[in-house]
Formats: C-alpha cells, sequence, structure tokens
C-alpha cells in the first residue's frame, strides 16, 4: 500500500502542469491533450475510482517486450513515446509501479542456443540495467517483491527482468545462476520453437516434448536459486512435466483461458486447477488472437492476405535482421487495425473471470505482451490505459481487495514464496 500524501504528491503537480498547459498554450495542444485524456484515460467519476486505485495498489506486469525497443531502437523510455505500448510516462499515468522486461532471443533470429542467443540476451538486460542508471531518480531494479514494495512506496518505477524461452542458457545448468545473478527472476523453458529441454507450444516437436532430464534439472535449480518458473509458450507436455517437478508455485506470465479462446498458447482449465493448486498465478495479456475466440483464424487469413506487403517492406529495409522484423511488424500493425474486428478489454475481463470461477481469486495477474504484440484491445491501448481494466472489474463487483491482488497482490506473494530459501 501507498501512503495518500504520496497520491496527492502526483496528482497535485499533474493537475498544476495540466491546468498552466491549457490556459498558456495554444489550441492545437489543448484539443489533442483534451481528446487523449477523453478517449484513452479517466474522466467520469467510476473512472477517477479506477484510477485513485491504480495509484495506491502496487501494479505489477508480468511481461512486456519493450526491452528489444531499448536495444534496436535505442529509446528512451523516460520521455512519453509517440508509438509502442509502454515508457515511464504512460506508466506513472496508468499506475503501473512494477515492469518484467521480457529478454527475448528470438530463435529464428539469433539460434536456439550458442554464443548469439547469449549475447542477444546480455544486450538487453545491459539495456533494462542502464534504465536505472541513467534514470536513478524515475527507475530501480528491482530483484524481491520486498524491492517492488519500497520501490513503490518511494514514488519510483521498479524494472524487472524475465527470460522468455531458455535459449539462452545454451543447455548448460550454470548458466541458469549466471542469470539469476544478472537480476533475471523468471525463465520459462521455451518460446514458440521448443528448446531440446522444454517443448514449446508452438512447433511440431513440442506435440511429444515435455521436459528432458536435463529440463527436469533445470527447474530444480530454478527452485533453489529462488527464481520463478514461467509456463507460458510451453507445450502441454511441458507444462504438466514443471508442475510435477517444482517444489515451487509456478505461473504463467502472458497466457490466457482456452476456455473462451481455444488456442494452444492458452491453459485448459484442468492446467489453470493445477498451476493453482501449487499456489501460482495464471497473468492474463492482451493480444486479441489469445482473448477474443476466433480471431486467430481470421488473423491468419489477414496475413495470407498481406504476406506480399509485409515482405516489400522487409526487403526494403536496409537493416539487420531485428529492424527488418521491426518493418514486418509495422506493417501488421498497421493491416490488422484495419482488417481484424476490434477487441475490447470487457472480453479480456472474462479471463479473469473465468480464472476467478475456476479457482479463486488468489491465482490471477497480469502480464499484457505489451511492446510484443501487433494488435491491442482497443481501450487497452497503452499502459496508460490499465485503469480501464480496473473500471471494467468494479463495474462486475470485485471489491478494491480483489483487484489489489489482481494488480500486483497475487505475484508479490507468489515471489515471496519463491524466495524462500
Ligand atoms: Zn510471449
Amino acid at each position: 500500500m501507498k501512503p495518500r500524501t504520496q497520491l496527492l504528491r502526483i496528482l497535485i503537480p499533474a493537475a498544476f502542469v495540466s491546468l498552466c498547459l491549457c490556459s498558456a498554450n495554444c489550441r492545437m495542444t489543448q484539443t489533442s491533450e483534451t481528446q487523449n485524456v477523453n478517449t484513452s484515460r479517466a474522466s467520469s467519476s467510476a473512472d477517477v475510482d479506477a484510477l485513485s486505485i491504480h495509484r495506491r495498489a502496487i501494479a505489477i506486469d508480468m511481461h512486456a517486450d519493450t526491452t528489444q525497443r531499448l536495444v534496436d531502437e535505442n529509446l528512451d523510455l523516460s520521455n512519453r513515446l509517440a508509438d509502442g505500448h509502454l515508457d515511464a510516462v504512460r506508466m506513472k499515468e496508468g499506475g503501473l509501479d512494477a515492469q518484467f522486461f521480457s529478454i527475448w532471443v528470438e530463435p529464428q533470429l539469433y539460434g536456439t542456443g550458442g554464443a548469439s542467443a547469449t549475447r542477444r540476451a546480455d544486450v538487453q538486460i545491459e539495456a533494462v540495467r542502464a534504465l536505472a542508471e541513467k534514470h536513478p531518480d524515475t527507475w530501480e531494479m528491482a530483484l524481491s517483491a520486498a524491492d517492488i514494495r519500497r520501490i513503490s512506496a518511494e514514488g519510483k518505477l521498479a524494472a524487472l527482468m524475465g527470460l522468455e524461452g531458455g535459449y539462452a542458457i545454451d543447455e548448460k545448468l550454470e548458466n541458469v545462476e549466471r542469470y539469476y545473478k544478472l537480476g533475471v527472476r523468471y525463465m520459462s523453458g521455451a518460446w514458440s520453437v521448443s528448446t531440446s529441454w522444454a517443448g514449446s507450444s508452438g512447433d511440431e516437436a513440442g506435440r511429444t516434448l515435455g521436459l528432458s532430464d536435463f529440463g527436469k534439472q533445470v527447474i530444480r535449480e530454478m527452485n533453489r536459486l529462488g527464481m520463478m518458473i514461467d509456463v507460458s509458450h510451453l507445450s502441454d507436455k511441458a507444462f504438466w512435466d514443471i508442475v510435477n517437478t517444482s517444489t515451487k508455485p509456478v505461473i504463467a506470465t502472458h497466457s490466457n483461458a482456452r476456455a473462451i479462446a481455444d488456442v494452444p498458447r492458452n491453459l485448459d482449465d484442468e492446467m489453470i486447477r493445477a498451476l493453482a493448486a501449487k499456489g501460482g498465478v495464471v497473468c492474463v495479456l492482451f493480444y486479441p488472437a489469445f482473448v477474443e475466440p476466433g480471431w486467430d483464424e481470421k488473423k491468419k487469413q489477414v496475413d495470407t492476405e498481406i504476406s506480399s506487403l509485409v515482405q516489400q517492406a522487409s526487403d526494403r529495409e536496409p537493416g539487420d535482421v531485428a529492424h527488418k522484423k521491426m518493418a514486418r511488424d509495422r506493417v501488421r500493425i498497421v493491416e490488422y487495425a484495419k482488417r481484424l474486428p476490434p477487441v475490447t478489454v470487457a472480453r479480456v475481463v472474462d479471463h479473469i473471470d473465468h480464472i476467478v470461477k475456476l479457482v479463486g481469486i488468489d491465482h490471477v495477474g497480469v502480464g499484457s505482451d505489451f511492446d510484443g504484440i501487433q494488435a491491442v484491445p482497443s481501450d487497452l491501448s497503452s499502459v496508460a490505459d490499465l485503469p480501464n481494466l480496473t473500471k471494467e472489474l468494479l463495474k462486475r463487483g470485485y471489491t478494491e481487495q480483489d483487484i489489489d491482488k489482481i494488480l500486483g497482490g497475487n505475484i508479490l506473494r507468489v515471489m515471496e514464496e519463491v524466495e524462500k530459501k
């Protein structure tokens, strides 16, 4: 919990700055600022309640891919960015206190192991650490639940790291501890391409691959170190092997419910029950393909329609493989918005509702996947819109205490449990 004085410290200067801007500045600024506030931020009294809950509660997002932007676009996250989904300014607007930055090694570009995968992870870790080094008044690295509580109480933003896909450990057990020491606090065994030791939900190998003996050693090592185990992206078989191997709670940092959107990336009810029984948390993500039934099928159709547009953008881009990927994604963002049906926060909350009805309020959290997705719900277009999630929860009768747990309390509990030696 944060003291109310802190809330006033944030709100009073913000109100003063807005007043100055509106009275002294040109009409264009006034109009665009006002529209922005009215369309994507709090305006009615219900909105204000949602925002004040965000200001008071500790809100943690378990997964964003902004890290690759830090490296490939050399962005300064302390400024409001014109595109993308996350920066320090919008985090403060949305009352988001802590962000887990995904350290993502794309296997198609950097391999499923070896020096290239390790280097790609290491450069991202350096970029996240540089946030706090360059802007110590805004950011601080957090390594524990206690760190998040303290940093949040000081009115700063907590930066944390999770390794998405275990490619960077290069099939060496000692590298798990190396990444723990570098500050990584969760890891998944695979992204969309299976490793030799963990099956993915995204490829053929994952249909039969769970955890190998080495994979089980990795899980035990993570338990020993106090690193959280993430099952998002893994094959069903790997999921069950992990749940049966780990002695500590297990989390899904960005996955939804298959009962609503039936895709392999989501979890079925039996999996959600098993995760909850171990004390874990399912953090819902905002990507429409995993939120809205049928959207993923429609997206595949659109991908076929736009394939030459995407290829042309990639060919025109003179930069390296990462920049070519960014060029392809820019086309997808525009075309998906034009060609696919809009999705709203209400459908995201349907997933939360489903999980809560299944296993109770203590096993759900938030893992946006912001900056890693080429489409977002219309009313969750960046971290600044997070109070819209809370507004929808309030509308459905969730109490403030419930909402505190969903926004961050449940994850803090798991972190504390996993940190115990
Ligand atoms: Zn992911």
